[in-house]
């Protein structure tokens, strides 16, 4: 069994339930367990800013998929859930990451692994950091340095 983080992410067509559809897809997954789900947290979009907020949350499973296994799941998840992708960085109906797969690194055509972005984006290291203080993230160090190094941070947890 690996231990992996996921990051969510949405921003159309009522968030909350796009998130919570998706966390119900991901514990449905094969030979996979939901360890556990961060809050949702609402973020600033990243990009073009004539878009909606977005909502965010890091979630824990244990599979047995390889990384590339989980990744063709998770895009499968995100094109039944009727994912469109209007333009980069733009509104997103659900978006699935591999953030962490155990401690490997992998880099591949299709698959970087810590996420590339990892170490930028709050709306992921806070989220991890919260079901997992003081996790490691391999070649970059730990969440709560990362998020140390952040310069703002737009983040907040939603009631
Ligand atoms: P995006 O549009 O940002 O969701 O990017 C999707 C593309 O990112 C896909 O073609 C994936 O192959 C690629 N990708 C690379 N690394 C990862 C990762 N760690 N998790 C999810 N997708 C990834």
């Amino acid at each position: 069994m690996a231990s992996v983080y996921l990051g969510l992410g949405s921003n159309l067509e009522n968030p909350f339930f796009q998130l919570q559809s998706a966390v119900a897809q991901i514990e449905a997954l094969p030979d996979t367990t939901l360890v556990g789900c961060s809050q949702f947290y609402g973020s600033k979009p990243l990009g073009p800013n004539d878009q909606p907020d977005f909502i965010n949350a890091v979630c824990h499973v244990e599979t047995q998929l390889s990384p590339q296994a989980l990744l063709s799941a998770l895009q499968k998840i995100e094109i039944e859930q009727g994912r469109i992708k209007k333009r980069h960085w733009g509104e997103r109906l659900i978006d699935l990451d591999i953030l962490l797969y155990a401690d490997e690194i992998i880099r591949t055509a299709d698959l970087t692994i810590p996420h590339a972005e990892i170490a930028l984006r709050d709306f992921v290291l806070i989220p991890l950091a919260e079901i997992s203080p003081g996790q490691t993230i391999p070649g970059l160090g730990c969440v709560e340095t990362l998020i140390s190094n952040l310069e703002t941070s737009y983040l907040k947890p939603l009631d």
